[in-house]
């Protein structure tokens, strides 16, 4: 027979999760569908298994810092089986906790890939021996399937991983050619990297980050450049050959490079693939699922948020599309998203971290004439002694006639945790004389925001 819910979630990410415990904790009931583990992207083969590889990853560089402060080591080893499996534990115990959770929260958790079978029935399917399991009636229904990494349309593109894959290895390779320059290319980059990994970098651009600060990213490939990862600008793949292990890939300029991996870090695209969203009627615009304001799609009881509608794709982002869903579809308040000022970092190493327009964009909106940049470079104090490793850069964008910070940018030593706070800041309107008023706290790296003149 088939069971009727309130709302139907289908995929339980982080944005799906968040509106699914939020709607049933005002009483709706609610059933999420999930063909693999709970806790998607992010929590399975994203942020968090990779924040932990870099914390795993960094750690030679503080260690290589140790003898200037009088620590000897001899011998340093690393085993990439052990971080590589310890981090899988982790996500496991994430994904267990995550079940206990919708348990706990009163939402339905069922297992299978979630199909259209019309506007208002969700088919739950096997996907590798095509089974249906279950059939569902949803008054509403809210997919939340996100996104999975693309591969670039070139012969032998299936040799490569994805972000995706990286995640499942057992042993990290020796040599490794990385396609890309944006958040996973850079941030792999460094993780192999500090795990002993000898890392070449193909940017098909001239830089790195496109759409970030200028300076920061022109710093981090300064810096990745002196760790000794080998970046090579205006070149791409054109083929992979070989046997997985040992790969040839050839290059556009003809060049060709011996690799025991390639990964592709060149963007993800909304996973639409079994969804038969034809069915359901829903609109789908180049590629992605196209929704207003209040994460509505064309069809009037049909939701979508998160990668799968393709705007910000962060987490953080989702999370909330998520809950406000839940609070203007089952609680009392009309909260849409806001979308201005979201903070973003990518955690290479050094970490970059921003909230606000950037210098480029600032010029591009407001004129350089009506911008006033302030900066302060430095080697921050744990670094003074070993006189080695990356400097720190923290940036304010001010606009000339209202005294108003536009923008906030940091590379270095906790950049993330920084900016974080400072885009409260930003959040409640702060002038640079509101910076300029606010006390040090010394000797920290984020006092040179409030002490730049
Ligand atoms: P990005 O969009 O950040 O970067 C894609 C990169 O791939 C760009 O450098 C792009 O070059 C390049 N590229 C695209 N197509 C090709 C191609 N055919 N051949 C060669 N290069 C190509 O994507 P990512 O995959 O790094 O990350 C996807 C998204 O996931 C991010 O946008 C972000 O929203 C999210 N994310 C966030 C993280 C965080 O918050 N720390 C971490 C990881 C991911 P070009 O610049 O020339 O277009």
């Amino acid at each position: 027979m088939k069971r009727s819910f309130d709302l139907i979630v289908v995929g339980a990410g982080s944005g799906g999760l968040a509106a699914a415990k939020k709607s049933a904790s005002y009483g709706a009931s609610v059933a999420i569908v999930e063909g693999d583990l709970v806790g998607g992207t992010c929590v399975i083969r994203g942020c968090v298994p990779k924040k932990l590889l870099v914390c795993g990853s960094s750690l030679l560089e503080s260690i290589s810092y140790a003898p200037s402060y009088g620590f000897n080591f001899e011998n340093l080893d690393i085993q990439s089986e052990v971080l590589l499996s310890n981090i899988r534990k982790e996500v496991k115990r994430l994904n267990e906790l995550h079940e206990n959770f919708l348990n706990k929260a009163n939402v339905e958790l069922v297992k299978g890939w979630g199909e259209f079978k019309n506007s208002n029935t969700v088919v739950i399917r096997n996907r590798k021996n095509g089974e249906i399991l279950n059939e569902l009636y949803g008054e509403k229904i809210l997919i939340a399937v996100g996104g999975r990494p693309k591969r670039p349309n070139i012969q032998g593109a299936s040799l490569g991983w994805t972000s995706d894959d990286m995640f499942l290895l057992e042993k990290l390779p020796n040599k490794i050619l990385i396609v890309g320059a944006g958040y996973i290319a850079c941030e792999f980059a460094c993780i192999l990297q500090g795990l002993g990994v000898e890392v070449t970098q193909l940017v098909r651009g001239e830089r790195l980050l496109r759409g970030f600060d200028l300076e920061l990213s022109s710093a981090l490939t300064e810096a990745m450049q002196s760790k000794g990862i080998n970046l090579i600008f205006g070149e791409n793949v054109s083929s992979i050959k070989g046997t997985p292990g040992f790969l040839t890939t050839s290059t556009i300029t003809d060049k060709e490079f011996q690799s025991n991996g390639v990964l592709f870090a060149t963007g993800r695209e909304p996973y639409l693939d079994g969804l038969k969203l034809e069915k359901s009627g829903v609109e789908v615009i180049n590629n992605k699922i196209k929704v207003d304001s209040e994460n509505k799609t064309n069809i009037s009881n049909i939701f979508a948020i998160g990668d799968v509608t393709n705007r910000i794709n962060l987490t953080p982002v989702a999370i909330d599309e998520g809950r406000s869903f839940a609070d203007r579809n089952y609680g009392e308040s009309n909260r849409k998203v806001n979308y201005d000022l979201v903070p973003y970092a990518v955690f290479s190493q050094p970490e970059i971290a921003s909230v606000g327009m950037t210098e480029e964009k600032a010029i591009q909106m407001i004129g350089k004439e009506n911008i006033k940049v302030y900066r302060s470079t430095f080697r921050p104090l744990s670094k003074s002694i070993p006189k080695k490793g990356s400097k720190c850069i923290l940036k304010l964008i001010v606009d000339r006639n209202s005294n108003k910070v536009l923008g906030c940018h940091m590379l270095g030593e906790q950049s993330s945790e920084i900016i974080q706070m400072a885009s409260v800041s930003l959040m409640l309107g702060a002038k640079k004389s509101d910076f300029d008023n606010t006390m040090a706290l010394h000797p920290t790296i984020a006092e040179e925001f409030v002490t730049m003149r």
